[in-house]
């Protein structure tokens, strides 16, 4: 399967899942389920055919979105630039499929984390997509212009020092470009923002519709399948634990009662799926495997 792009259809809207590369987590028990009692991880693994003990590496794949609405072209996230030595593609794969970053018109970011922003600017600190407006919520601004406390975050003080002089980075060059939302508008026809927070303060999720299809974008509410499984189990990236249990909560249910496509960054490329209830949690069924 070709793992760059993934064209589909909302009723009129054309899509595509874009992959900007991918990137090695190391220690990802700890880093994707900080929160998790041990044996209990472990088990969770299992079913996925992981052990636990020998779990040293967890490669994400990271996924862009591209909606023409018909009237607008819109980019959901920018992927990670040069953050690692396999991201950066998402540019140079929109131009397989004819798409120019001139022919943008609308960019809108979940959150202000490096794999989400790291494209927003070329090596010159110039705007990628020099046409387009950029949407980002205006907590999420504040939150990074403020010089924010990440005492929460389970990270090193190293990763902390990154993920603040990457957003100021990215971001700074394109203020005068920048719609900062303060509501759950509708952004463009079809295209609505949801707030999501938790995993950052200001981040937000996308409710896309097009007639009687809709399709719910949920950023990094999740990493991985075991989070809807076990919703109540964080990530050491999450700046507040209790928020995201309860934005996953109010996500998953609105995605299973409606049985909407979701799409998710981080999960195995497209990204694409269902979530179906199981038990006391949920679970995830792949597009191809839903088909
Ligand atoms: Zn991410």
């Amino acid at each position: 399967m070709n793992k760059e792009t993934y064209q589909f259809k909302l009723e009129t809207f054309e899509c595509m899942a874009i992959n900007d590369g991918s990137f090695s987590y190391h220690q990802p028990g700890a880093t994707f389920f900080s929160n998790a009692p041990q044996e209990a991880l472990g088990q969770a693994l299992q079913k996925h055919n992981i052990q636990l003990e020998h779990w040293e590496e967890f490669v994400s794949d990271y996924i862009c979105l591209m909606i023409n609405t018909g009237k607008h072209m819109v980019l959901v996230d920018t992927g990670a630039g040069n953050l690692g030595p396999d991201t950066g593609k998402l540019i140079q794969n929109l131009s397989k499929e004819g798409i120019a970053p001139e022919d943008i018109d609308l960019v809108i970011i979940t959150h202000a984390h490096p794999d989400h922003i790291g494209g927003i600017v070329d090596a010159e600190s110039k705007p990628s997509f020099p046409n387009a407006r950029y949407v980002l919520s205006k907590q999420e601004w504040d939150f990074w212009i403020s010089n924010p406390d990440l005492s929460s975050l389970k990270v090193s003080d190293q990763i902390k020092t990154l993920l603040l002089t990457f957003a100021q980075k990215n971001l700074l060059p394109i203020q005068d470009k920048l719609d900062l939302i303060e509501d759950e508008t509708e952004i463009v026809p079809g295209i609505q923002i949801i707030a999501a927070p938790g995993h950052t303060p200001g981040h937000i999720a996308l409710a896309i519709s097009s007639a009687d299809e809709q399709l719910l974008v949920i950023g990094d509410i999740i990493f991985h399948p075991i989070h809807l499984e076990h919703f109540q189990w964080s990530a050491a990236f999450d700046f507040d634990p209790d928020q995201v249990m309860s934005t996953r909560r109010r996500l998953f249910n609105r995605a299973t009662t409606d049985k909407t496509l979701v799409h998710a960054f981080h999960f195995p490329f497209p990204g694409l799926g269902y979530i179906g209830q199981k038990g006391e949690g949920w679970q995830w069924q792949p597009i191809e495997s839903a088909r």
